[in-house]
């Protein structure tokens, strides 16, 4: 059982301690699932999350404001169960999180379906030549009548192919680069749109690049005001950029986790492994680091719910760093189990497979470094 000390800490209140037990329970009792068809497993998660009350934390049809930590803490106890239950727990909320916070009452009823796990929902920033830069993103959106009229492609879009329902950005044109872009509610039987391929990775999830020719859509698919997509899209990764953390942050500790186990039940040359000095140095690094993700983590949710109106160093640092040291921890984890570790199938092999993209998407490392840059420089400007 993974160190829960830090439920202790001053930034959770009784209701999250209380939430981490119970969800603790839900995951020992109905996870892992079977990853073979991931998109059946996927599809099946969102059903039995919905069903059980999981996903009314994705999003809030009274308050656009999500309770952070909740989310925090949901996605790094799915992680440390399962990697793709928490990825299906997180696309229901990233894949509305425009219409959660920026979508009106019409939009607002598709929440009530990707709460209860009836929908499926998807994210569709990230085009083939725009990634890392997304104010150059070029799939348009005219304005035709009362229409909009969509053509582009997008690309690596989780839940692809299985959705239900996308929020998609697009260029709009009210002004150069990122000030030209508005953000859009999709169902996905729009005619117009076309699955062009799915896209396996080293750890499967349903993903996909989608094209999107003469899609029309009336005039109240549009989330929020024409031309603030990118402020919009910024606002969201706000938000779940420091999940992903607390998602590598579940691998990082299920990694401890397993290392413990091996080294406390395995002999070598006449003596437990947990003696050596070497393999209790590895340990001591691995429980630092994942105290500090931690660290970073809650402080980042700390302090949205505390009412901040933007996270964006915070929720940098937190994802950056999780993701970072997620990887390192996991990587000695593998390397404490010895050729086990590289064995398919084992917990510690799934773990290394399962990090890597969380290094890349929802901004890269490189970039989440720039935005801390920018943060405290602006800061010392303001001195
Ligand atoms: C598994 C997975 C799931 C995803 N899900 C979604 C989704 O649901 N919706 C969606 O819209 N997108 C999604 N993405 C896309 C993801 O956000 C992009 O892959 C990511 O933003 C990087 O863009 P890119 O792949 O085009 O790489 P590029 O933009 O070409 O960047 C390549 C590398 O260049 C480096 N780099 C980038 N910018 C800088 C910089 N400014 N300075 C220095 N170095 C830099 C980084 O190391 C980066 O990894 C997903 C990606 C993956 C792998």
């Amino acid at each position: 059982m993974a160190d829960r000390s830090f439920l202790d800490w001053p930034f959770l209140d009784d209701h999250h301690r209380l939430l981490a037990a119970d969800l603790e329970a839900w995951c020992a009792a109905n996870l892992p699932v079977d990853h073979t068809d991931v998109d059946a497993a996927c599809r099946n998660l969102v059903t039995r999350l919905g069903a059980d009350g999981w996903l009314g934390h994705s999003a809030n049809m009274e308050r656009p404001e999500l309770d952070l930590r909740a989310l925090c803490l949901m996605r790094e106890t799915l992680a440390r169960h399962d990697g793709l239950a928490d990825f299906a727990f997180a696309m229901q909320g990233l894949g509305m999180g425009p219409v959660t916070l920026f979508g009106d009452e019409q939009q607002k009823q598709w929440l009530l379906q990707t709460m209860a796990g009836t929908a499926v929902a998807g994210f569709a920033l990230s085009e083939p030549a725009s990634g890392s830069d997304v104010a150059n993103l070029a799939t348009t959106a005219s304005p035709d009548g009362d229409d909009w009229v969509i053509n582009g492609e997008k690309t690596w879009i989780s839940n692809g192919g299985i959705a239900d329902i996308y929020t998609v950005f697009a260029r709009t044109g009210e002004g150069p680069g990122a000030r030209g872009l508005s953000c859009f509610l999709v169902p996905a039987d729009t005619p117009g749109i076309t699955i062009e391929e799915r896209i396996d990775v080293i750890a499967p999830h349903p993903l996909a690049r989608l094209t999107f020719a003469n899609m029309r859509l009336p005039a109240s698919a549009l989330i929020g005001t024409a031309g603030k997509g990118f402020g919009m899209a910024m606002a969201v990764l706000d938000i779940f950029r420091s999940t992903v953390g607390a998602a590598a942050l579940g691998f990082a500790r299920r990694a401890l986790d397993e290392a413990l186990g091996r080294v406390s039940t395995r002999e070598l040359f006449g003596a437990p492994m947990a003696a050596m000095p070497t393999v209790q140095s590895s340990l001591a690094e691995m429980a630092l680091d994942v105290d500090a993700a931690a660290l970073l983590i809650y402080r980042a949710a700390w302090t949205k719910d505390d009412g901040a109106a933007r996270i964006s160093r915070e929720a940098s640092m937190a994802k950056l760093h999780a993701t970072e040291i997620a990887q390192s921890v996991i990587d000695k984890a593998v390397q404490l189990h010895g050729g086990d570790g590289v064995r398919s199938g084992q917990m510690v092999e799934r773990l290394y497979r399962e990090i890597r993209a969380l290094r890349i998407y929802e901004g890269a490392s490189e970039v989440q470094k720039l935005i801390i840059a920018r943060q405290i420089l602006d800061g010392v400007a303001e001195n």
